[in-house]
């Protein structure tokens, strides 16, 4: 009953709520004056910069990234931006990417080689030269019913084990990982799990996965290795038969030691995220975040991948408002609130300078009223090549009631599009609130709009180039971007935090 009064109660709220527009503080005139800066020529001049060859890709960690930032930092003092931390414009945080060296086993007279008879995570596994007696314990899991280290000591041993779990058993006990954590807690050095799929490893890229991804810090913690080796592998180190040990039956012990090493060289980057800041007038305590990635993937297999759309586009905006924001202000137009203009790198990477920023915020992240972060706009997705006045609003409504309303009057006063909140949505499969940099401002409970176009064939290819932008399209959704800014950074009462939606 008491819900039932509730919802409806809600409902009414909600119809009075939608009869009442919203009531913007924006002089149309002005702002409009300012946002008319933001032109498909001016942007088109932008993105054949941050696109172009000489960028190579943008990759974090490259002088191609370099390259992009000293280009972002000359056009935000152009548009009368101060340096946006401390005195200096770049924030830089470090980023370690492995190699591997040696990687070998090596049981008598015979060495197993990292690839071909065997394979480890690198970034996973420790930098360890070891020989140590091997012990074979089963599937390797403890449990109320089931123990296969009883009567075992593995104490600086190797443990061998087969992969999976008994029938009986719940999915998470064949875990690798909880296995080596299993052995660890008992004293192992390593793990050694027999697995068919290590085969498999002879076909990968040598090259490749001999290097590891950048990631993003340095992990101290000492781990046990877990190397996955083929059942002939585990047959001739254990002393058994290979069809014997595919059915995980292997002798208790090994009358050799084994000699693992598996030497790592690691090479530390210190890429940037550039900001830029507008100090603004009786609020300028409070901010306003504007984002975009400006890093891509690269050059791989020796082809640049340009990255125009993702997100040179974004990247282009950015540095677009900027020059909006700055010539409003030199006008005598400076915004109430403070606005950071900033381009981060490693989105590609998992999202890492936007992480490393909020971790290490230059400004308190409980002053940052809204991130609104702009990553892919220059493009029309499949299902919109016949009505291409839309662009996705995402996140708009999960952390404040009052963003969706600021948002829409602005795109109805301004610039008219279809807004599509389709991927907003927490069921949808795609998932995009979580994969581009606003998600690390969310997490932090700071409201969002994250603006796209949605996926397209070039999405991640080298084909995603300058002249397939559509820059009518990324310099309207930009003056978007740009007014929904100009009154959150203007309007009286801060924007609130009220909801706390996924
Ligand atoms: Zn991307």
């Amino acid at each position: 009953m008491r819900l039932l009064a509730t919802i409806v109660c809600f409902l009414f709220l909600a119809s009075a709520n939608a009869q009442k527009a919203y009531q913007p503080v924006t002089n149309k005139t002005i702002a409009s004056r300012y946002g008319a800066m933001i032109t498909p020529e001016s942007a088109r001049k932008q993105l054949s910069v941050i696109a172009g060859e000489t960028m190579e890709g943008r990759e974090t960690g490259t002088r191609g990234q370099e390259r992009a930032a000293a280009y972002i930092i000359s056009q935000f003092k152009e548009a009368g931006l101060q340096p946006g931390v401390e005195g200096t414009w770049e924030q830089h945080y470090p980023l370690y990417r492995d190699s591997l060296e040696t990687g070998t086993l090596t049981s008598g007279d015979r060495t197993f080689h990292f690839g071909l008879d065997f394979y480890a995570g690198i970034q996973e596994t420790p930098d360890i030269d070891i020989s140590a007696d091997i012990v074979y314990a089963g599937y390797g899991i403890i449990s109320p019913e089931h123990n296969d280290y009883k009567g075992l000591d593995v104490k600086d041993k190797i443990v061998i084990v087969r992969e999976g779990a008994p029938a009986t058993m719940s999915r998470e006990k064949a875990n690798p990982t909880e296995k080596a954590a299993v052995a660890a807690f008992r004293g192992a050095r390593a793990l050694l799990v027999v697995s068919k799929g290590a085969n498999r490893f002879r076909a990968l890229d040598q090259h490749y996965i001999r290097k590891t991804d950048i990631y993003r810090t340095r992990d101290t913690s000492s781990r046990t290795g877990i190397y996955y080796i083929t059942p002939a592998t585990a047959a001739f180190i254990m002393g058994g038969d290979s069809l014997q040990a595919e059915k995980g039956i292997l002798p208790q012990t090994s009358a050799r030691p084994l000699h693992i090493v598996f030497h790592k060289k690691d090479l530390t980057l210190w890429p940037s995220n550039v900001l830029g800041y507008l100090e603004g007038t009786d609020k300028k305590d409070e901010i306003v975040f504007v984002t975009a990635h400006y890093d891509h993937l690269g050059i791989v297999d020796g082809q640049i991948h340009f990255g125009a759309d993702d997100d040179g586009s974004g990247t282009t905006a950015v540095i677009e408002m900027a020059k909006a924001f700055g010539k409003a202000a030199k006008d005598g137009y400076r915004p109430r609130r403070s606005i950071v203009f900033m381009t981060v790198s490693g989105e590609e990477k998992g999202l890492l300078g936007s992480a490393y920023y909020t971790a290490n915020p230059v400004y308190p992240l409980a002053n940052t009223i809204v991130d609104l972060n702009i990553d892919m706009i220059g493009r029309v997705d499949p299902e919109h090549e016949h009505d291409t006045n839309y662009v996705y609003l995402i996140g708009d409504n999960k952390l404040s009631s009052a963003l969706r309303p600021i948002s829409e009057n602005a795109n109805n006063t301004f610039t008219g599009f279809q807004l599509d909140y389709k991927y907003n949505d927490p069921n949808d499969p795609h998932q995009f609130y979580y994969r581009s940099d606003h998600y690390n401002f969310a997490s932090h409970g700071i409201p969002v709009i994250f603006y796209f176009n949605g996926t397209h064939a070039d999405y991640h290819k080298p084909t995603d180039t300058v002249d397939k932008i559509n820059f009518n399209l990324l310099a309207r959704r930009a003056q978007l971007v740009f007014y929904t800014a100009w009154e959150l950074a203007n309007k009286p009462v801060r924007l609130p935090v009220d909801r706390n939606e996924r």
